[in-house]
């Protein structure tokens, strides 16, 4: 029979990263079990590969100040590409409740060490994006260390430097069941067969609650469709500018190729794994888009090129991260709430720490963010989702 020291369930960016991590950390003997015949085809391959540390609370903040440097050095330190673009993150602010809001999270992420995180007024706003709509605008937020990552490349370089230390994928290969006792996690059952192992990683991405069932653990992750649309090739606006949020809509977008990716995450949308682009989307978002940057008006979309995937929210928008103490053995990665490519590089360290030596240092305090947590009614409230 196939043994493994640890078994990770999803070949997603934060599976790859957890074995990256594993290995890295001298737990070699790792397996990653991914079900479609390609890696990337959740929500990863999805992505707006957007990365911030522009957030309103701690464990996310911390998540971030890990995560960013890690992707600035990615190339170096694993040879192969992260894509990151450090064109920073523009909050645009119309309303004076928003801009205090920015200046809240802003002490924060400086109390945490975030220094390049600085408030700008109108004037420094429209100097950064001339094109924008400035009239109604009372200032913003901006860091210059945030931007943006590929994804794709992320999972693939994550993969390929596990494998070369020890660690195998299985590909088109499904977990569909887990073995337990009183002492702990026993092995899985996979369509390849049988997995020997002390240790169970689910990191399953908008999956994981079907992951965590096997286990008979009800674990709050949910699915929820978000869509994005990619630009024809369009040149009226930099393509060095920062992926910019206007606060007043949820409307935000960043350049992608020649052109731009769009996007806005509707209120209306609901629990499911729904996946169909719903043409209507982009009349709706090249609105939004022309009313901030007028000159959107002329943008071109292809239908065709636009896409949905799904995030996986948890009821507090923050990460799952860590054991579940019913069930020695199974840890969470998951519940990102649309955050996992950019907390891919801590959540890998975080859950590597915590199988070699049941603790971390990356964030002050990882119980916080505990599948505990919702039993024990210890939510944390992230209001920075986008
Ligand atoms: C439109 C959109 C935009 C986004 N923008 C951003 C962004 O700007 N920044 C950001 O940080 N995040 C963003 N996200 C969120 C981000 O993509 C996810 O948080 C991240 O990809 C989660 O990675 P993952 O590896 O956990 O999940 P996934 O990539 O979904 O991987 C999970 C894997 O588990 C596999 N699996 C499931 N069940 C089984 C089983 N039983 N057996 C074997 N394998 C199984 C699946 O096939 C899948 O490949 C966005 C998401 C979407 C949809």
């Amino acid at each position: 029979m196939q043994t493994a020291d640890a078994v990770i369930v999803g070949g997603g960016i934060v599976g790859a990263s957890v074995a990256w991590h594993l290995t890295e950390a001298g737990c070699r003997d790792v397996l990653i079990v991914e079900r479609e015949s390609h890696q990337g085809k959740g929500s990863t391959g999805k992505s707006m590969g957007g990365v911030r540390a522009q957030f309103a609370t701690k464990p996310n903040i911390q998540m971030s100040l890990y995560s960013i440097p890690f992707y600035a050095a990615f190339e170096e330190r694993l040879g192969h590409p992260s894509g990151y673009c450090d064109q920073g993150y523009l909050f645009v602010a119309t309303k004076q409740a928003h801009l205090e809001y920015l200046q809240t999270n802003q002490a924060l992420q400086k109390s945490l060490g975030l220094t390049q995180a600085r408030m700008l007024a109108r004037d420094e706003i429209v100097s950064i994006v001339p094109q924008l709509r400035a009239d109604d605008v009372q200032g913003g937020s901006f860091c210059p260390t945030d931007g943006f990552v590929d994804p794709y490349s992320v999972m693939v370089g994550f993969t390929v430097r596990a494998c070369e230390q020890g660690a195998i994928l299985w590909r088109s290969t499904e977990v569909s069941a887990i073995t337990h006792n009183g002492g702990g996690i026993i092995g899985v059952e996979t369509s390849r067969g049988p997995v020997s192992t002390r240790i169970v990683v689910d990191a399953a991405g908008p999956w994981a609650a079907e992951i965590a069932a096997l286990v008979g653990i009800d674990l709050p992750v949910e699915p929820m469709r978000r869509m994005l649309i990619p630009t024809e090739p369009f040149d009226g606006v930099s393509h060095k500018v920062p992926m910019v949020v206007d606060m007043t809509t949820g409307f935000h977008f960043r350049p992608e190729g020649l052109g731009f990716l769009l996007a806005w995450n509707d209120p209306q949308e609901t629990i499911g794994f729904n996946t169909n682009f719903d043409p209507a989307f982009i009349e709706r978002v090249l609105t939004l888009a022309a009313d901030r940057v007028p000159c959107f008006e002329n943008l071109a979309v292809n239908p065709k090129r636009a896409w949905a995937g799904l995030y996986e929210m948890s009821p507090d928008h923050h990460a799952i991260i860590g054991p579940v103490k019913e069930i020695p053995g199974f840890f969470c990665a998951n519940g990102f709430s649309g955050h996992g490519v950019m907390h891919s590089p801590a959540t890998g360290r975080m859950v590597s720490d915590l199988i070699v030596h049941g603790t971390t240092a990356v964030i002050d305090n990882v119980d916080v963010l505990s599948p505990a947590r919702f039993a024990k009614g210890e939510l944390l409230h992230e209001t920075a989702v986008l």
